[in-house]
């Protein structure tokens, strides 16, 4: 029983740590209200920033696909299993984003994983911000090119690190918004860098997709950059998941590189293509997204009341204009109390702890989204400022 007892000890340290992770299972569907365990609460966990999830048009839409599509694709998707719903929304997400192709994907997981070591291998460099995604270090991990990792959004130190590079592929690789600080990276300095290094600049907008620039085009369509000159060095993923409200990703840019990533990417080819029935629904979900100025601009408001309504001095509401508000803590198990004192008063806030953030860095991971109303973001904004005053999860 040994290789058990390894187990149990590994636990047991995970409890010492306050690291140890525990699902709630909620009884309702995605919605800011929730029922856990028998208690009511108000949920400020999903990153269902348009409120799409829950939304009866969009479920309609899924049924509607499953009854015209069936469960299941049957198959991958360069044997049997891609289907002409596909076709239709790859076409809508790349005009959607202003972009010449789109390849769909299963998950965010497996786009970011997949595309780095179709982009780049062995002898190869890539330079990653600090903070990216689990999912970009394990693609960059998986590529076996040289890994840099510079500062986050410090593009001075990213320079001289592209400088120093003697390699003869180069992709600088960034969250658009960084999931757990809320904040958007400098994409017009990283663009302007890789045209000066004739480097590729892959870009991660799962927050900004939906939510950001015009229509909810996103970070890259925000910045100006989808008309940029040399916008074709940009390989823009996005996820379906989020704001999107269902579930995958896509992968957008120029038509090579497109026709390169569905020869090449592993997590694209050896795996059962998405259920068509899914596309469907996710056409409908880009049409609301498109006319959904209403949400986005509710979305904003709430942000604004959340942080004028946030009063701390120990902890930190971080620098965020995003739907993304993390409430820095500092300690694990500080972070740990806090969010159960929430919980108790009503209030579901994740706490975020090493490995998702850096050492020493545990926070709160406020996200607020358009369904949620006035009433519940002050209620949070006052209860933290007073659980901060009362000296912490206590
Ligand atoms: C959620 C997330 C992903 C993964 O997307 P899934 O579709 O959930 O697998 C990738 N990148 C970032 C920045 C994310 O926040």
């Amino acid at each position: 029983m040994r290789l058990l007892d390894e187990l149990r000890a590994g636990l047991g340290r995970l409890d010492d740590e306050a690291l140890r992770r525990r699902r709630r299972s909620n009884a309702l569907p995605c919605a800011p209200r929730a029922t856990v365990d028998g208690r009511e609460l108000t949920a400020f966990c999903s990153n269902d920033y348009l409120g799409l999830a829950g939304d009866p048009a969009l479920a309609a839409a899924l049924a509607e696909g499953a009854s015209r599509w069936g469960a299941g694709s049957g198959a991958s998707h360069l044997v049997s299993g891609h289907y002409a719903v596909h076709d239709e929304l790859e076409r809508a997400l790349a005009s959607f984003v202003g972009y010449d192709r789109a390849l769909y994907f299963s998950t965010g997981y497996m786009a970011n994983s997949g595309i780095l070591p179709a982009l780049a291998g062995r002898g190869d460099a890539i330079f990653a911000d600090r903070l990216n995604h689990a999912s970009l270090v394990d693609g960059m991990l998986l590529s076996r090119a040289t890994v840099h990792r510079y500062p986050h959004a410090d593009v001075a130190a990213l320079e001289r690190m592209l400088a120093g590079s003697a390699a003869p592929r180069k992709l600088i690789v960034t969250d658009a918004v960084f999931s757990m600080d809320g904040d958007v990276a400098p994409l017009a300095e990283l663009l302007a860098l890789a045209v000066r290094h004739d480097a590729w600049l892959v870009v991660d907008d799962a927050h900004g997709f939906g939510v950001l620039g015009p229509q909810g085009r996103g970070a890259v369509a925000e910045a100006g950059l989808d008309t940029h000159p040399e916008a074709w060095r940009i390989v823009l993923v996005g996820t379906l998941g989020k704001a999107a409200g269902v579930a995958g990703a896509f992968v957008a840019g120029h038509a090579d590189v497109i026709e390169w990533l569905v020869q090449k990417t592993r997590t694209y080819i050896f795996t059962t293509g998405a259920p068509p029935a899914l596309a469907h629904a996710l056409l409908a979900s880009l049409r609301l997204i498109e006319a959904g100025e209403a949400r986005r601009q509710r979305l904003q408001s709430l942000i604004a009341s959340f942080r004028t309504h946030t009063r701390l001095q120990r902890w930190r509401l971080l620098p965020s204009r995003t739907a993304i508000q993390p409430v820095l803590i500092g300690d694990n198990a500080e972070a740990v109390a806090v969010a159960g004192a929430l919980f108790d008063a009503g209030l579901w806030v994740p706490a975020i702890r090493p490995p998702t953030v850096p050492a020493g860095t545990a926070r709160l991971r406020v996200s607020l989204t358009a369904a949620h109303d006035e009433t519940d973001v002050v209620r949070l904004a006052e209860t933290l400022t007073r659980l901060e005053r009362a000296g912490g999860g206590g």
